[in-house]
């Protein structure tokens, strides 16, 4: 779990909503929309905030607020992970459930985009206070979710202990068990097999097709990843796995970096061990914008927003960027990078795997019949190779960027399926 500012993050970041309007309005430029329907499109449909109390340890209470947007409902039921941290606001909210929005669409899973969020450190809370914070979040959103209408997953600082703590909370409300009320569930409570690593692996799937896109391979490929939760160490180990060199990794406290290459696994267990990567042998320790400027083949940051900025941008060394995190990089260094030539393989493409498997889950929670992780693995790939050769193609039709070409795949299904449901009433 993360949170909590470091110094890299304490400079005023560029506000996600806005990035998030800067894509769209790129995307939907190129398509026949008229302005009422492109409004429609892009204002989140619905959006709740929470302020609600929790007990505290030491008897006291503290009041928490949370939100939870459900951006589209045109293509189904909302799906979107849950954040906390600090940094939590409306605006983030919203970007976050625009681009699950589009996500969902590029991918062909009946979902609309939905995100989440509590404003809180939850390294600052106990166990029993995560515990009651979760429960209350749960109950005061649980207007707005349910199995049938907008469906939770796991995000930045939670993990599936909060998606058990989720699910258990709504199905006392119900009165019986709803394991498709949430996604990233631990698997005896009706997770998925492969659910865990799912992002991660569809990182490495992305990684390696744009490898190849660019005429090279993973093969000894020099890899900077920028956070090592979820999505960062499982991207790790399994481009590790295919014989990728992870030269760089760093998480919220610092970054370590060793050019003969680091051990992801090991890496692991001391971060494990040690609550951070910090002391972890055979390796040197940088801060983390120089890990985004050391020289490599392939970055891929999987930490927060806004990561790659006008003011880095030019010093990036990486010649392929894949996103991990959602909206690591601004507008302003999109340009610059494209000017550049570096290859961007864009968060709505390259971290999907999560919400691939992420549906895989609710469907076997709704049919009640699991699969086992081999046949996770094998459906997700294929999803993940189509979605990135379709986006490939359109970008060569259109000149444009794989940003743009995904966002206009995505925004033209959403578009048409609202123009053959109609306009209510
Ligand atoms: P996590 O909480 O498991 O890990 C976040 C990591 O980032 C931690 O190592 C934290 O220390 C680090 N971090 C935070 N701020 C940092 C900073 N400024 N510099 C360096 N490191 C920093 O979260 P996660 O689930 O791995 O999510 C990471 C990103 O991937 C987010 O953008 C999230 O929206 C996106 N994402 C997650 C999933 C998923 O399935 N969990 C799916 C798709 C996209």
């Amino acid at each position: 779990m993360k949170s909590a500012p470091t110094p890299a993050m304490t400079a005023p970041r560029e506000n996600p909503w806005e990035m998030a309007l800067r894509q769209f309005n790129g995307a939907a430029d190129h398509l026949p929309l008229k302005r009422g329907i492109r409004d429609f499109l892009v204002l989140p449909h619905r959006e709740l905030t929470v302020n609600f109390p929790v007990q505290m340890d030491d008897g006291g209470v503290r009041i928490f607020t949370g939100y939870r947007v459900h951006h589209s409902t045109v293509l189904g039921p909302t799906k979107g992970g849950i954040r906390y941290a600090t940094e939590v606001d409306l605006d983030e909210v919203r970007a976050l459930a625009m681009w699950m929005t589009w996500k969902c669409a590029l991918m062909h899973l009946p979902y609309g985009g939905a995100k989440g969020g509590v404003a809180v450190d939850p390294r600052d809370l106990s166990r029993a206070e995560l515990e009651h914070l979760t429960r209350r979040y749960t109950t005061e959103i649980s207007v707005v979710i349910g199995p049938q209408r907008d469906i939770p997953a796991p995000d930045v600082g939670t993990n599936d202990q909060i998606m058990a703590w989720i699910m258990d909370t709504y199905s006392m409300h119900a009165g019986h068990s709803v394991p498709a009320v949430v996604t990233g569930k631990p698997v005896s409570i009706g997770g998925s097999a492969g659910r865990r690593e799912a992002t991660g692996r569809g990182v490495m799937i992305a990684a390696r097709e744009a490898a190849a896109h660019a005429g090279t391979t993973l093969r000894d490929a020099r890899v900077v990843v920028q956070g090592f939760g979820n999505v960062g160490s499982v991207s790790a180990y399994l481009l590790h796995d295919q014989g990728a060199r992870i030269v760089g990794l760093s998480d919220i406290y610092g970054a370590i970096q060793n050019p003969d290459g680091i051990d992801p696994r090991a890496a692991l267990r001391h971060a494990q061990q040690h609550g951070r990567l910090e002391g972890f042998p055979g390796a040197e320790a940088i801060n983390n914008s120089q890990l985004l400027e050391l020289p490599c083949d392939m970055l891929v940051p999987a930490a927060i927003e806004g990561q790659i900025t006008r003011a880095n941008a030019a010093r990036i060394k990486a010649k392929i960027v894949v996103e991990g995190a959602n909206g690591p990089t601004t507008p302003d260094a999109d340009e610059i990078l494209n000017e550049r030539g570096v290859l961007i393989v864009p968060d709505i493409l390259a971290n999907a795997g999560g919400v691939i498997v992420s549906y895989f889950e609710w469907v076997q929670d709704l049919s009640s019949l699991f699969w086992s992780e081999g046949e996770i693995n094998e459906r997700l790939e294929p999803i993940m190779v189509k979605a990135f050769r379709g986006v490939v193609r359109l970008a060569k039709e259109r000149e444009v960027d794989l940003r743009t070409a995904a966002l206009i795949y995505a925004v033209r299904r959403v578009a048409d399926a609202l123009m053959t449901r109609g306009i209510y009433p």
